[in-house]
């Protein structure tokens, strides 16, 4: 057995800081050009904090550490308690532990055959021995180990012939006071290649305590005090140094509670500056809304009702309406946001328009379809803009969006491109508002005077993220489905049982129904080992699926070829479609009850969620089959939370937990802030504390003008001012 464990060396260089404390002279001493302190303030490049030559700087530079505060602030990922020695006969092996005892001997094994060089020393306790033994270490770690002199050890207890440590972090001072300054709880903050815990240590430890007082408070007294919170000062030298490991946390949750405030503050901001602007105020009387209603092909549920309401409220308004419309898929958001559509085109002199807008292009044409037909004999007049239209159709549309020839334009990203100009938008509609970034909202936002906007999402955004990523954006929630819906059943093989999905889909197909088998690529890729959508269209037109009829989808076909093969899919002249992840989003074929997953284990749950809506949109009993290739065990457990549920909101917590904020959203332009030490998942009570209490504030002082905000004012300025767009607080 290898019990053996490399340990770090950078702990040797902890324990120089932990045992002499932290008053010593940093290596390289310090330089003259250092200002004294009374100059330094918060701002100052971290280059003039003691400690700090230009080596380090570059290596503080790369954890994000410039400025004096972003040093202070550069919090810990957690603590280790080196507080209790433990009797070496008690010790547990994988275990941290802190030891005592006295060396009996050491040696020294020079480098040999290219092995390591390697020191060792036995040190025994009243009740056992162990080895510590060091790699690599100098000849002054080996002076420093005298036998018959007293030692305390902190590391990882290994077992390799005998209880050891490898490259422990030790102190050989006998007094107490030695001890004392061993014993502690030790910060372990993130690295960067080339800087180790204990040269951080020594920089931020003292840093903290001598400059910590220049930090002013930002959340104001009252807040501080109906939270019970730390003063910040005191919050700073804590978590760098806190005497017990409840105490460092709680010092780090006041700090995240400060970071999660400003920018909430900043959002509640701009959440008033937008609702100060002017917009548009639709007349939505009774005989509108009768009227649209007469048009809906079904009875909205109490779901949708209150959507519809809640949107119909923000539009007759005359602020610009800013409502981000939540639901799972299948939760039939169509409806309610054709509700506005039409609304919003209901007074026709006014000579609005609509402008819809999907992330791809099947979905457009999909609701141009849907629109079409909700709006026959209306004298609307529709229009359908995508990318793969040639120049002078692009150009005749253009003209006539201009012109005001056209009232409801549906389209993809073609929609927000620079030479696009409307005559008269009233209201922005944009569907899965999550695959398109915050910029990109903006910039269709600007293209009239104000207009109302309205985002959906069918993945269901974790509550913390969206108070996060739409923190100044209105939320409607449709939490239920429309009557009639057998919940879709979901089911995991592996794919070497491949065959009961083909039967499953043999069966439904029997039955006058259709299916989906979905694979991740195109073309299949034998270096990853992975099936692609068309190689295996072939394959199972001509095996397993021969009685059915086939058909393929991908990215990569051309629009006129993948809208004909989706018309002849909705008239029922296939049976199977083969495709890629394209259909991920909003294909509606309600006739359609088994969806094979190839390669499950290759996908996002929040996205094979969405891949599973696809189906159990009538009132047929649905089946989702995913086909994992052996996927670790990690994987599996990963998968049967979709087996076991099919409740969006969770599925979507769940993979936010497992895969992390920014690959979640899938985009690096989600807009998502960075924050230094809060995590949007783990502290999300905190952000929701800190919402409550920042949109508090902000309705009772809007401008941030009284004198007891002033900091907190210039603070969420100086962070978001720019970026949110909110320098006209000022
Ligand atoms: P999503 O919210 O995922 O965009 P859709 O708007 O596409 O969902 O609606 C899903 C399906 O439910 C569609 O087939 C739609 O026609 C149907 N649907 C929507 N609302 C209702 C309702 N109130 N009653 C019955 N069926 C409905
Ligand atoms: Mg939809």
């Amino acid at each position: 057995m290898h019990a053996f464990r490399y340990f770090p060396m950078s702990d040797m260089q902890e324990t120089e800081a932990l045992a002499d404390g932290v008053k010593r002279k940093p290596a390289g001493g310090t330089p003259d050009h250092k200002p004294p302190i009374a100059e330094i303030g918060l701002g100052t490049s971290v280059q003039y904090v003691k400690g700090v030559g230009p080596k380090r700087f570059k290596l503080l530079e790369r954890c994000g550490i410039l400025t004096l505060e972003d040093l202070l602030y550069y919090s810990p990922l957690r603590y280790e308690d080196r507080c209790d020695v433990t009797p070496i006969c008690r010790l547990n092996v994988d275990e941290n532990a802190v030891v005592r005892g006295t060396i009996i001997a050491t040696q020294w094994k020079g480098p040999r055959y290219g092995s390591k060089s390697r020191i060792e020393a036995f040190v025994r306790d009243e009740t056992e021995q162990i080895t510590a033994v060091w790699f690599n270490a100098s000849e002054h770690l080996y002076k420093r180990l005298i036998r018959g002199h007293r030692i305390i050890l902190y590391g990882k207890v290994g077992c390799y012939r005998w209880l050891q440590m490898v490259n422990p972090t030790f102190t050989t001072a006998e007094t107490d006071e030695g001890l004392d300054k061993f014993r502690a709880i030790v910060p372990i903050y993130p690295l960067t290649e080339g800087l180790r815990q204990g040269e951080l240590c020594r920089i931020i430890i003292p840093a903290a305590q001598t400059y910590a007082n220049l930090v002013e408070e930002v959340v104001p007294a009252s807040v501080r005090q109906a939270n019970n919170l730390l003063p910040v000062q005191e919050a700073l030298k804590t978590v760098h140094a806190p005497p017990t490991i409840e105490a460092g946390d709680t010092a780090r949750r006041r700090l995240i509670y400060d970071e999660f405030f400003v920018f909430q503050t900043a959002m509640a901001v701009r959440k008033r500056i937008t609702g100060l602007a002017s917009g548009i105020s639709f007349r939505i009387g009774p005989n509108v809304d009768k009227r649209i209603r007469a048009r809906f092909p079904f009875t909205p549920t109490a779901a949708q009702e209150r959507a519809v309401r809640e949107i119909a409220d923000d539009m007759r308004s005359d602020h610009p309406m800013s409502r981000l419309l939540q639901g799972d898929v299948g939760c039939g958001k169509t409806l309610v946001a054709a509700y506005a559509m039409l609304a919003a085109l209901a007074e026709r002199a006014k000579g609005r328009q609509v402008a819809v807008m999907a992330p791809t292009e099947i979905l457009a044409e999909q609701h141009f379809l849907f629109l079409r037909r909700l709006l026959e004999s209306a004298q609307v007049r529709l229009m359908l803009l995508t990318g793969s239209q040639s120049a002078s159709e692009r150009k005749q549309n253009l003209d006539a969006i201009l012109n005001g020839d056209v009232d409801l334009i549906v389209g993809t990203h073609a929609l927000i491109q620079e030479d696009v100009e409307f005559k008269n938008l009233g209201l922005i509609v944009i569907d899965e508002q999550h695959r398109f970034g915050v910029a990109q909202r903006h910039n269709l936002g600007r293209k009239g005077p104000a207009p109302d906007v309205l985002l959906l999402t069918a993945t269901p955004i974790p509550r913390t993220l969206a108070l996060t990523l739409y923190g100044e954006v209105d939320v409607s929630i449709i939490d239920e489905m429309p009557p009639g819906r057998a919940p879709v059943r979901t089911l995991l093989f592996d794919s070497s049982e491949e065959d009961r999905a083909w039967e499953a889909i043999r069966q439904q197909v029997a039955q006058g129904h259709q299916a989906f088998v979905v694979y991740p690529v195109i073309d299949e890729s034998d270096k990853l080992d992975i099936k692609g959508a068309t190689s295996e269209a072939e394959r199972l037109q001509s095996g397993p699926l021969a009685s059915a009829r086939v058909c393929l989808l991908h990215g990569r076909m051309k629009q006129e070829q993948k809208d004909a093969v989706m018309e002849q899919f909705r008239k029922r002249n296939y049976d199977v479609m083969v495709a890629t992840t394209v259909i991920e989003v909003g294909i509606d074929v309600p006739n359609a009850t088994v969806m094979v997953i190839n390669h499950a284990e290759r996908l996002g749950l929040a996205q094979l969620h969405q891949l599973r809506g696809r189906v159990g949109r009538a009132q047929f009993p649905s089946y989702c089959i995913l086909l994992a290739e052996s996927a670790g065990p990690d994987a599996a457990a990963r998968l049967r939370t979709l087996t076991k549920t099919n409740d969006g909101f969770k599925i979507a917590e769940e993979d936010l937990r497992l895969r992390g904020p920014g690959e979640f959203l899938g985009t690096r332009q989600s807009g998502l802030p960075e924050f230094l030490i809060g995590n949007i998942v783990d502290d999300r009570e905190i952000m929701e504390t800190a919402r409550r209490d920042a949109f508090a504030l902000v309705a009772s002082d809007p401008r941030l003008a009284l004198p007891e905000h002033s900091v907190l004012r210039r603070r969420v300025l100086d962070r978001y001012g720019k970026r949110l767009d909110i320098v006209s607080i000022a």
